[in-house]
């Protein structure tokens, strides 16, 4: 019956991994979207910038225009007050084509730091769908070797349980629904080594000395008790085996 615990771990464990591949499978797809998605943000920041330059690089045209116009109306105008007017204007427009052209230089700056994090983010969305290709045929290696080992461990369990009572096993069924994968607890030190329950001395002799299908179990977890102690008297061979009442 250990063996039969044994090949159930090993069955319960390929089982879990199995079942957890396609949650990281959906990781590994939301690791690489999240890379796309950082391509994506830096593009539209990009051409935003693109745009923004552009408008501003109309607004320099603008004010030069102005100022241009004006200094043609001004050989042309009579009185001196409005020749001042008119020069006041053109240092106002020629002003604010200056602060506009700051502008579009910084707006180039940051064109240049975008450029540079669009191809950033490119590299790392290579990168990333080359690792998580990889990754994934990793995954489907691993898949593949669990399930062979997982139906190897079912068959193996199918034989050994043949070699085991009946009612030994709906009772190992049974308990093993309540603790999965460890219905069975050694007996040592006079203690369960699965709840830390006490043995009573008398089960803990039996255990040792009973050579029969007599079952024990534990009082608070009610695991099915086994011992690895060597049988005195009765039963040399199983021992040696490390499987007592089994
Ligand atoms: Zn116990």
């Amino acid at each position: 019956m250990l063996e039969l615990q044994r090949l159930d771990q090993i069955v319960a464990a390929a089982r879990a991994e199995l079942d957890g591949l396609p949650k990281r499978l959906r990781e590994a797809d939301a690791k690489l979207n999240g890379a796309r998605a950082a391509v994506a943000a830096a593009k539209e920041a990009h051409t935003q910038a693109l745009t923004r330059r552009k408008k501003l690089e109309l607004d320099v045209e603008e004010w030069r225009g102005r100022a241009k116009k004006y200094r043609e109306q001004s050989s042309s105008v009579k009185t001196n007050e409005a020749y001042k007017a008119l020069q006041h204007e053109i240092a106002n427009a020629e002003a604010e084509a200056s602060k506009a052209e700051d502008l579009v230089l910084e707006q180039m700056m940051a064109l240049e730091e975008l450029e540079r994090r669009v191809k950033h983010t490119e590299a790392d969305l290579r990168e990333f769908e080359t690792a998580i290709s990889a990754e994934k045929k990793q995954m489907q290696m691993q898949y593949g070797e669990k399930k062979k080992k997982m139906e190897a461990a079912l068959a193996e369990r199918e034989g050994v349980a043949q070699n085991v009572p009946e009612d030994m096993l709906n009772l190992y069924a049974r308990v093993d629904k309540r603790h999965p994968g460890t219905a069975l607890a050694e007996a040592r030190g006079e203690q369960c080594r699965a709840c830390g329950m006490r043995v009573l001395p008398h089960v803990l002799q039996m255990l040792t000395t009973e050579t029969d299908e007599e079952v024990f179990r534990c009082e608070m977890c009610g695991r099915i008790f086994y011992t690895l102690e060597p049988i005195p008297h009765a039963a040399p061979r199983e021992a040696a085996n490390g499987a007592a009442h089994s």
